[in-house]
């Protein structure tokens, strides 16, 4: 399965399921309160991603990766982190107007992460409740990622998987061919494992 393969299909999945359902996401265009977040992907979806940035979005990734790798390092060990990017409301670099600049290549984290409660309360500051985020249709895109791990796994031995701006850097910059050195690399960075760190697998 490709990613673009895999998108497809989770979009079908979910458009399937939430029919099913009669469930009616209320996310809209012009709603972003979600990409104040951390948004992790692996190497693959990073790659297909890629080739569709116009010169500015390139530009926002390389001035903004290593800002966004030293603030891993920082805090990979540490519980709390992704809710305190999340509250510090650092947007993702593809936000434009208030709109995605990717959506057709958007990662299946952000594609799977859908709610049909109050749109206030996917605010930073707003602490969701528990379910406020679908759970189904998370888990759908979380299987399309496996499948995207197993395929990448075939084709380089290993995956890569870690904060979306921060691997984008990092791919830019050329990600080295071996384990040894892109577990050298990120050693090098200090943001290879943790709890929110850069993961390879096989571990
Ligand atoms: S890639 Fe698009 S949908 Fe995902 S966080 Fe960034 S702007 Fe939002």
């Amino acid at each position: 399965m490709t990613p673009e393969e895999a998108w497809r299909a989770l979009d079908l999945d979910l458009a399937d399921y939430l029919a099913k359902k009669g469930q009616k996401p209320s996310c809209r265009a012009g709603c972003f309160a979600c990409c104040f977040g951390l948004v992790t992907l692996s190497r693959l979806e990073g790659e297909a991603l890629l080739p569709h940035l116009t010169e500015a979005q390139r530009g926002r990734i390389l001035q903004e990766g290593p800002g966004r790798l030293a603030l891993l390092a920082q805090g990979k060990e540490e519980a709390d982190f992704p809710s305190r990017f999340f509250r510090s409301r650092t947007p993702c670099p593809f936000l434009e107007e208030g709109l995605c600049g990717v959506y057709p290549y958007r990662p299946l984290a952000c594609r799977g992460l859908l709610t049909a409660g109050d749109p206030a309360l996917c605010a930073p500051e707003a602490l969701a409740p528990k379910g406020h985020f679908l759970p189904v249709p998370w888990r759908m895109a979380h299987r399309k990622m496996e499948a995207l791990w197993e395929e990448e796994e075939r084709r380089y031995g290993f995956v890569v998987i870690g904060e979306m701006v921060s691997l984008l850097y990092l791919l830019l910059q050329g990600l080295p061919p071996g384990r040894q050195e892109v577990e050298a690399l990120l050693e090098a960075w200090g943001v290879l494992g943790g709890r929110w760190g850069f993961q390879l697998i096989p571990l």
